[in-house]
C-alpha cells in the first residue's frame, strides 16, 4: 500500500515545531520565529479585487493551464523582471509552488534516480522527491559556495536531475552569475535537468538575483518554478507556477493538473492578473522590512558564541549553534519563550543549526534579538 510510503516518512522538524507552537499558545510571551509565512497581510488591491471577481461568479472551472490573462501577465514579469522569456503557452498556473514542483518530480523521476540537491535546502524536497520512487542526493558547497570543489563532488555523485533553490530556504544564499555558469555547463555537459524553485526571487537583499530562466543555453530542459506567495505575502491563496520549454513535459504536466486538480483556483487569479505589476510596490516595502530585521537579528548573533550566515535574500537566518539543534531548540523554547527550526531535515550535516524566519513585526524581532543576547553574552 502506497500508505505504507507515506508512513516511512518522518514528520519534519517544521511540522513539529507548528505543532509545538499551536500547543504553546497560551504562552503570552511567545515568539515564533518558526514558520515559513509572512506577517504581512495581503495587499488589500488583491484582496479587493477577489472580492469582486467572486461577486462577478469567477467561482467556477476554469481553463487547466491557468487563465490565459495570469499567464500573459506572468510572462510580461518573468521577462522584464529577470530577462525570463517565456510565452504564456510555456507556462503552467498551479495549486501553490509546491504542487507544481511535485507535478516536476513526479514527470521526470524514473525508480532510483538519483536527485542533486545542495546542502543545506528546503526541507520538502526529499519527502517529494522519494514519494516520487526517486533517490535524494545532497551535495556539499563549498562554504556556501558552488565552486570547482563542489563541482567535483557533484561529479561523482552521478545524479540526473538537480534541485537548485535560489534564492535557498533555509541559508539565505543567492548564487552568484559565476557559480549558475559553472553549474549550468556541468548540466549542459551531463545532460542533467535542472529544476529551479526561485519562489524568493523577489526577496533579495544586497546581491542581485539572477534567474536560471535568463540562461538560453539550460533553457530546453529547466523546469522554472515560481510562486506568488511570499511576493505578495498569499501563502493561503495557493498560487504558483512551472515554465518550461520542453513542450513534451509541460503538456504531460498539464494533463496532470487537469487529472488531480482541474483547475487553480479561478477567482485569485483574475484577481492577480490585474494587479501582478502594480503590487510589487507593496514587495519592495516588505523587502525593506526584512531587510531591517535581517540586520538587527544577524546583528544580535554576532554578539553570541553562535554563528549565524549572513543571508542575502529570503527572510531566514541559518544558524549554527554548535550542538544539536533539536535539543537546542527544545531548551530556547523552555527558557527564552522562542520557537525556532532544528536544521536536521535541510541536509545530512545540519544537525547543528536552526533556522529562524524574520518575517515579523520589527518590534517582536527586537525582542528576540535582546532575549538571545542576554541568554547567550559572549
Ligand atoms: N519553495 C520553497 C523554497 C519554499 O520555502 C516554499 C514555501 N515555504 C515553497 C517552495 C512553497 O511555496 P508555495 O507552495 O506556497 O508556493
Amino acid at each position: 500500500m502506497r500508505s505504507k510510503l507515506i508512513d516511512s516518512i518522518s514528520e519534519s522538524a517544521s511540522m513539529k515545531m507548528g505543532q509545538i507552537a499551536r500547543e504553546r499558545k497560551h504562552i503570552s510571551d511567545l515568539i515564533n520565529l518558526g514558520i515559513g509565512d509572512t506577517h504581512f497581510p495581503t495587499p488589500v488591491k488583491i484582496v479587493d479585487k477577489t472580492y469582486n471577481y467572486m461577486n462577478e461568479g469567477k467561482t467556477h472551472y476554469d481553463n487547466g493551464q491557468g487563465i490565459i490573462t495570469l499567464r500573459e501577465a506572468i510572462s510580461r514579469y518573468l521577462a522584464k523582471r529577470f530577462n525570463a522569456s517565456y510565452s504564456p503557452n510555456e507556462i503552467i498556473v498551479t495549486p501553490g509552488s509546491k504542487q507544481g514542483l511535485f507535478y516536476c518530480l513526479f514527470l521526470l523521476i524514473e525508480p532510483g534516480v538519483k536527485v542533486g540537491l545542495f546542502e543545506p535546502t528546503w526541507l520538502a524536497y526529499v519527502p517529494m522527491i522519494k514519494i516520487s520512487g526517486g533517490k535524494p542526493v545532497f551535495c556539499s558547497l563549498d562554504h556556501n559556495m558552488f565552486t570547482e570543489k563542489s563541482l567535483k563532488e557533484l561529479e561523482k555523485k552521478n545524479v540526473n536531475i538537480i534541485v537548485i533553490n535560489n534564492p535557498t530556504n533555509p541559508s539565505g544564499k543567492v548564487w552568484t552569475s559565476k557559480e549558475l555558469n559553472l553549474l549550468v555547463s556541468f548540466c549542459l555537459k551531463k545532460n542533467i535537468r535542472i529544476i529551479s524553485d526561485e519562489v524568493y526571487n523577489e526577496i533579495v537583499y544586497d546581491k542581485q538575483f539572477i534567474s536560471l530562466g535568463s540562461f538560453e543555453s539550460i533553457k530546453k530542459t529547466l523546469m522554472l518554478i515560481g510562486s506568488f506567495s511570499k511576493t505578495f505575502s498569499m501563502t493561503g491563496w495557493r498560487l504558483g507556477y512551472v515554465c518550461g520549454k520542453d513542450h513534451y513535459i509541460q503538456d504531460r504536466l498539464l494533463k496532470l493538473q487537469q487529472i488531480v486538480a482541474t483547475c487553480p483556483t479561478t477567482f485569485t487569479q483574475y484577481a492577480l492578473a490585474d494587479t501582478l505589476e502594480e503590487g510589487l510596490t507593496t514587495t519592495r516595502d516588505m523587502v525593506t522590512m526584512y531587510k531591517k530585521n535581517r540586520d538587527l537579528l544577524y546583528n544580535a548573533f554576532k554578539k553570541t558564541p553562535l554563528k549565524p550566515l549572513f543571508p542575502d535574500g529570503t527572510f531566514y537566518l541559518w544558524v549554527d549553534v554548535g550542538e544539536d539543534g533539536d535539543i537546542f531548540a527544545e531548551k530556547i523554547l523552555e527558557d527564552l519563550h522562542i520557537i525556532v527550526v532544528p536544521g536536521r531535515d535541510y541536509g545530512i550535516h545540519t544537525q547543528n543549526y536552526i533556522r529562524l524566519s524574520y518575517a515579523l513585526d520589527t518590534k517582536i524581532i527586537r525582542e528576540a534579538c535582546r532575549r538571545f543576547e542576554n541568554a547567550f553574552k559572549k
